[in-house]
């Protein structure tokens, strides 16, 4: 975050004069404590100072960006999730492109009888596909899916960061958020390229 000229000097006295009250401060600055408070209040909410009671404020010493890469550190799978689009493995793959278009995603999350993770379908193994002789309406998307063992995916609790290093690491587009159910997974949500994209974004939003 980018902090304003009053801001800059209020860090730079408190790293010169911490533990310091806001009084002093706002004395040093010629300024009221009143008009000193929000300053205050934002830079002690972005972690660059730390308030305790009859001491003062001081500096926790954190730059921006290490500031920066806790707040990330923070951001859990539960907290981004979207709702997955799942279909079921007889689903043809002419029903599977319609769906991806209906739905407006990039891939779709296939599941067995039980309801069980069981394949992920991308737009190109849906254009591969396509590329044959074979009637499209009978090919079910188990055939050329990708399978189980081989999905990887992730839990709720996760932090949104190892995701998205997953999501580079592996080549993919998205992840299924999964709940472990006896004998498989269930898909409760998913984790996309837009996903982070748009945490991304948000991230500069919250400059206040
Ligand atoms: P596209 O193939 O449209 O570029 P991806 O990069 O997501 O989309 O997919 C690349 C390949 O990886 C596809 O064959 C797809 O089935 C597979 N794939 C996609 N997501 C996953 C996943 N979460 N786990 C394992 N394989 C995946």
């Amino acid at each position: 975050m980018e902090l304003s000229k009053r801001q800059e000097e209020i860090v730079e006295i408190v790293k010169a004069n911490g533990p310091i009250t806001g009084e002093n401060i706002a004395e040093k600055l010629h300024l009221t404590r009143a008009t000193l408070r929000p300053d205050l209040a934002i830079l002690t909410m972005a972690g660059f100072l730390d308030a305790r009671p009859r001491v003062g404020y001081f500096f926790t010493g954190k730059t921006g960006s290490e500031l920066l890469t806790e707040k990330i550190k923070k951001f859990k799978v539960h907290e981004y999730q979207s709702i997955p689009i799942v279909v079921k493995e007889s689903v043809s793959v002419y029903d599977a492109i319609s769906t991806m278009f209906l739905e407006d995603v990039g891939t779709l999350f296939v599941v067995d009888q039980k309801s069980y993770l069981s394949g992920v379908v991308s737009r190109k193994d849906l254009l591969r596909a396509t590329i044959g002789q074979k009637d499209l309406n009978q090919l079910p998307v188990h055939i050329i899916m990708t399978r189980m063992p081989n999905i990887t995916v992730c839990k709720k609790e996760d932090l949104l960061i190892d995701v998205a290093k997953l999501l580079i690491e592996k080549q993919i587009d998205g992840v299924p958020v999964v709940k472990d159910s006896d004998g498989g997974f269930e898909v409760t949500g998913r984790i996309t390229k837009s996903t982070i994209t748009k945490v991304f974004v948000e991230l500069t939003a919250d400059e206040r």
